[in-house]
């Protein structure tokens, strides 16, 4: 059989590797970076500096959701126009969920389709939102509501970035590896488990929690090959959280306590693993929140927000439930449902 991480080109090395790899390939390279990436690992990143030619452009992003958006994108068409990229130039996303949506959605619209390349920097991305070839920009004050579906050509993850990010997007990121352990088996689930039992700072750059980021790649991959839906598990909620915190509760954060929810008011009562799940879930939110563990969410409100949900269906929502570790089911159901979900 062969390893989903190949066939699906991603490949893991050290940054400085990657980035002569890149800046040797004999085209056009426009680079787009976070803007903290881009002070914080300004080392690394001399090569794209001291190599900058005509070949070579960067465009720095400020990561904040409101530049998520067709305004950033308009401007970097302008330079792809003005420098004559050609389809098979590449497009060279540095950074998180922001940098890698944002450089997705430019690179599938640009004359069609024009080459891209990830480098993946936060936890999140690197699981997830790297993965799969989703993309989208916020328009109209609502999250990821024009997007596309294209596939990176590579993807390239360096696991030292992990050491600087800041503790919030190491829980975000840990809030999606805790979805793919409950939605695909039993045994990753304990897997996961048990390393969230000792995980610490530095365990971000173990052994261990690297085999853990291959298989919730891999993981990643076996959903979107089967059916993507369930990759969604907690997110309906997760989504009007984030909306009506104003993205201040970060992606994956905000999955925990959707995820929660649903589980408190779906997984099987008599199953002797609901209270663990959900005290493994408090630990990270009680971590995140601190004193304040307040998650409590007018689920009125929410529902305002989750109304451009993708899984809605005229007044229904297509949502995933879970009854046991791995066993979802999808139900369609009313906002008055989601509103008891919210608040049972
Ligand atoms: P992000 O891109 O906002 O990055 C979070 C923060 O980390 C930013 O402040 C950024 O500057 C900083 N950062 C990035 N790399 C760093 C590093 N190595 N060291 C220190 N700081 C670093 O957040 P994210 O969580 O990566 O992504 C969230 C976005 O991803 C959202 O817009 C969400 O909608 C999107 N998303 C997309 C998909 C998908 O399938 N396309 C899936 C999930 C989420």
């Amino acid at each position: 059989m062969t390893d989903k991480l190949k066939e699906y080109n991603i490949n893991f090395n050290s940054l400085d590797n990657i980035l002569n790899e890149i800046v040797n390939i004999n085209s056009k390279k426009l680079f787009i970076i976070d803007n903290n990436v881009y002070e914080l690992y300004q080392d690394e990143l001399k090569i794209i500096l001291s190599n900058k030619n005509d070949n070579i452009y960067i465009f720095i992003l400020e990561s904040y959701e409101k530049n998520k958006s067709l305004k950033t994108i308009y401007k970097i068409y302008e330079i792809l126009n003005e420098n004559n990229f050609i389809k098979t130039d590449k497009v060279v996303a540095i950074g998180g969920g922001i940098v890698t949506d944002i450089s997705g959605f430019l690179a599938s619209t640009y004359l069609r389709g024009i080459e891209l390349i990830y480098i993946p920097t936060t936890l999140l991305s690197i699981v997830d939102s790297s993965i799969g070839g989703k993309n989208a920009v916020n328009f109209n004050n609502i999250k990821n509501n024009i997007g596309t579906i294209y596939n990176p050509q590579k993807i390239y993850i360096d696991l030292n970035f992990l050491k600087t990010l800041k503790v919030d997007d190491i829980y975000s990121g840990l809030g999606e590896i805790i979805k793919y352990s409950l939605i695909y088996s039993d045994e990753f689930y304990v897997k996961v488990k048990k390393f969230l039992e000792q995980f610490n700072y530095s365990s971000v750059k173990s052994n261990d929690f690297e085999r853990i980021i291959k298989e919730c790649i891999r993981i990643k991959i076996y959903f979107i090959e089967k059916d993507r839906i369930y990759l969604n598990f907690g997110h309906t909620i997760a989504h009007g959280i984030e909306a009506v915190t104003y993205n201040k509760i970060p992606h994956g954060v905000a999955v925990l306590i959707g995820m929660k929810y649903t589980i408190k008011y779906s997984f099987n009562n008599l199953s002797n693993k609901k209270n663990e799940i959900i005290n493994m879930i408090d630990n990270i939110l009680n971590k995140y929140f601190k004193n304040e563990c307040d998650y409590n969410f007018d689920a009125y409100k929410i529902i305002e927000y989750i109304k451009h949900d993708k899984k809605r269906e005229d007044k229904y929502y297509r949502y995933i439930f879970i009854d046991d570790i791995a066993k979802m089911y999808i139900e369609k159901i009313t906002e008055k449902e989601i509103i008891r979900i919210i608040s049972e």
